[in-house]
């Protein structure tokens, strides 16, 4: 990624026209996503090899992989079980001793070397007497012009394919390097170079530093680099936005919220009453103290994140009641059908009374109305009724919108649970044509770092702060032989009057049959230990009728054990609810179990939830104990940011997500930062305040 200013016609050429690079070379090249010269500069090296200083043969252990140097004195190729195996070996001296290389089954390695040939490894022993290594990386040494390239130096490593030498490949980027490095400008806005060596340098730094130290500080300006073009591309298209969407006026008259809030039954909290404000000012009320620009002017683009049972579905009533007071339709879009069933009913309980109508829109069931399906006539009556009705709420799965739900007067759109849509799903959004408001809700706790970089085009808001009269969440990690003992305690606590959920792993995809089987063989089981209490069985094969009956006996309390896939793990609320056992916790990922651990907790009853881990490993069951630990989302979902990277942590699909080459979401929030600082004219830094 390189910013445009940049991207003149030189560093854009194609990697062939460079000398020495044909068709053959060029293919080779491809297969490292090399296509241009600026990408063959961009070329990371996977690490360094300090060619000034050799560990003596003598020396060399093994424990740690270290760089040799020395010249072949024997070499020869064996062939054995009728030549179809085979092993080369070169014998290495440097004067301190002897060290024996070989390669298995790679016979053609016998062409690379002869003996009086100087050659560079790079390894570990597998033996000791005779001093072994198995298939180091080698490089032969040679002289000539080159060799200033090659040896006496830091030497750059890089990623390769098959048929193309380190060697060949770090000359040509020498050579490169010699030529294009004048190119490498600056991009607008430059950083403080006082902070930062110019980006020159630090092309010139990442590929032959003079001390390793120089490494990092190169790679910190490149990755300032890629961040500054992903903030200015955020910041292009929501300036495209302000400029061509005008905001509806959607700021409502409180018609609704005040016989809405009366009869909710408790008070909304600070953090729910901070966040409607802040939604208010977006839809055409009345402008925030210090906020920029006019309020109103562009539609809403808002980011509310709050903790699991912070409270998100209030919030989103109240926003709806806005646009819907000043008359104009809502679409509300959940991931999965039992959670838009769920905020179906909700919504019209709290809506029918005031004269809303509520209607239910999935993949398999279109209207309000179960029993009997629409024809095309009566849909186009009512989509004429629509128009002369009073202003409506939707509810879905995104799959409303996918199959081109079209309502007129939309003026908003609420995603429950964003994360679950991934962000090529939301811009689909952004791009509608009439521009309705737009409220993003979601419960993971995302780390700053991707907040900033996915949701930067977003005005964000914080809900941190729960319900009070909230019964505690306890959390145990368990070895399965304690089983029967927690069986006893779920028992126990059903006896008591309250329910429970037991989860198996998500059914993958590859091997859904298997899960499947697991998870219903689990359920004849459970069903079995806990007669004759009942026990119900989620999972998303099921049909959605079957779904719901399970659903709706479990919210009832005729079934007092739902024994599920992770489908439940998104916004279900079933208060009397308090024990969940979770099986195989090691398969899911820390922020996952938070969510899951989010459906129990609910009411005033205290909670438990027990992790089962079947991990083999120390570490894997420590991993777990965070959640033991603590019930604070974002320092979960930091911790699972870090053991697992950004794709594996919010379990999208990459699709849309930027990809960086020196970047790191882990650990460059300063750069992030910076990056945004540089990018952001002073009077919007208050956008800042993920
Ligand atoms: P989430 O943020 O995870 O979507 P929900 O919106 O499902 O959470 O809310 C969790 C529970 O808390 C619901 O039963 C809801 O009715 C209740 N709740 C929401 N706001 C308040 C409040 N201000 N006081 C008490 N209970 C509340
Ligand atoms: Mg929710």
């Amino acid at each position: 990624m390189m910013p445009p200013e940049t991207k003149i016609a030189p560093l854009a050429a194609p990697i062939t026209s460079l000398w020495g690079v044909g068709g053959e070379r060029a293919a080779q090249l491809a297969r490292l996503e090399i296509h241009t010269v600026e990408d063959l500069l961009l070329h990371r090296p996977r690490r360094y090899e300090d060619r000034r200083h050799f560990r003596a043969i003598a020396e060399l252990t093994r424990d740690e992989a270290a760089t040799a140097r020395g010249t072949i004195v024997a070499q020869g190729l064996k062939r054995f079980r009728g030549g179809r195996k085979s092993v080369f070996e070169i014998v290495l001296d440097d004067g301190t001793a002897r060290l024996h290389c070989r390669w298995w089954n790679l016979p053609f390695m016998e062409k690379y070397f002869t003996v009086g040939d100087e050659v560079f490894v790079f390894g570990k022993l597998v033996d000791t007497r005779p001093r072994t290594m198995d298939h180091p990386e080698s490089e032969v040494i040679e002289g000539g012009e080159e060799s200033v390239i090659h040896i006496n130096r830091i030497a750059p490593v890089y990623p390769l394919t098959e048929g193309l030498p380190q060697r060949w490949l770090r000359g040509l980027i020498w050579r490169t390097l010699e030529r294009f490095e004048s190119q490498l400008v600056e991009p607008s806005p430059a950083p403080d170079l006082k902070l930062f060596p110019t980006r020159a340098n630090a092309v010139r730094m990442i590929h032959f530093p003079e001390e390793l130290t120089d490494v990092e500080i190169a790679r910190r300006r490149l990755a300032l680099d890629e961040f500054v073009v992903l903030q200015r591309e955020m910041q292009m298209r929501r300036k495209n936005f302000e400029a061509r969407a005008r905001a509806l006026p959607c700021g409502g008259d409180n018609r609704l919220m005040k016989p809405f809030l009366a009869r909710l039954g408790f008070n909304l909290t600070r953090a729910q009453t901070k966040v409607l404000r802040e939604i208010r000012a977006d839809m055409g009320g009345q402008p925030l103290p210090g906020g920029f620009g006019p309020a109103g002017a562009h539609p809403m683009r808002r980011l509310l994140q709050g903790d699991v049972g912070s409270g998100k579905t209030v919030v989103a009533a109240c926003t709806a009641l806005m646009a819907l007071e000043s008359g104009f339709n809502v679409a509300l879009m959940a991931p999965t059908e039992i959670l838009a069933e769920q905020h179906f009913r909700n919504f019209k309980n709290w809506f029918e009374p005031l004269g809303v109508k509520v209607e239910l829109q999935t993949g398999s069931r279109k209207t309000s109305n179960a029993e009997h399906r629409t024809s095309n006539i009566e849909r186009k009556a009512e989509y004429a009724s629509r128009i002369t009705h009073h202003a409506s709420l939707f509810v879905g799965t995104h799959a409303l919108f996918a199959s081109g739900f079209d309502s007129p007067r939309l003026g908003l759109v609420i995603i429950d649970e964003q994360h679950k849509f991934g962000v090529a799903q939301r811009e689909q959004l952004v791009r509608k044509g009439n521009y309705p408001h737009l409220l993003v809700m979601t419960a993971t706790p995302i780390p700053r770092t991707l907040g900033l970089t996915l949701y930067g085009d977003l005005d964000v808001s914080v809900m941190d702060e729960l319900p009070v009269g909230r019964g505690r969440v306890k959390t145990f990690v368990r070895a399965a032989d304690k089983l029967p003992k927690v069986w006893e305690f779920i028992r126990e606590k059903i006896a008591a009057g309250r329910q429970a959920y037991v989860v198996y792993p998500r059914v993958e995809e590859e091997d859904t049959a298997n899960d499947l089987k697991a998870v219903t063989k689990e359920f004849e089981n459970v069903r079995q230990s806990l007669a004759p209490f009942r026990a119900g069985l989620l999972h998303g094969r099921l049909r959605s009728a079957e779904k719901e009956g399970v659903m709706v006996a479990f919210r009832a309390n005729q079934v007092q054990a739902l024994v599920a896939t992770a489908l439940i793990e998104v916004g279900l609320d079933v208060p009397n609810a308090t024990v969940m056992l979770i099986e195989n916790a090691e398969r899911f990922g820390l922020a996952q179990l938070h969510q899951l651990r989010g459906r129990i907790g609910r009411g005033a009853h205290e909670s438990f939830c027990i992790l089962i881990s079947g991990a083999k490993t120390w570490e894997a069951r420590e991993r777990l104990r965070v959640l033991e630990e603590t019930t604070d989302g974002f320092r979960i979902a930091e911790a699972d940011l870090k053991l697992r990277g950004p794709g594996e942590l919010l379990g999208w699909q990459q699709s849309g997500q930027p990809r960086f080459r020196f970047g790191d979401l882990v650990d460059d929030l300063d750069l992030i930062r910076c990056a945004r600082a540089l990018t952001t004219p002073m009077g919007e830094r208050s956008r800042e305040n993920i």
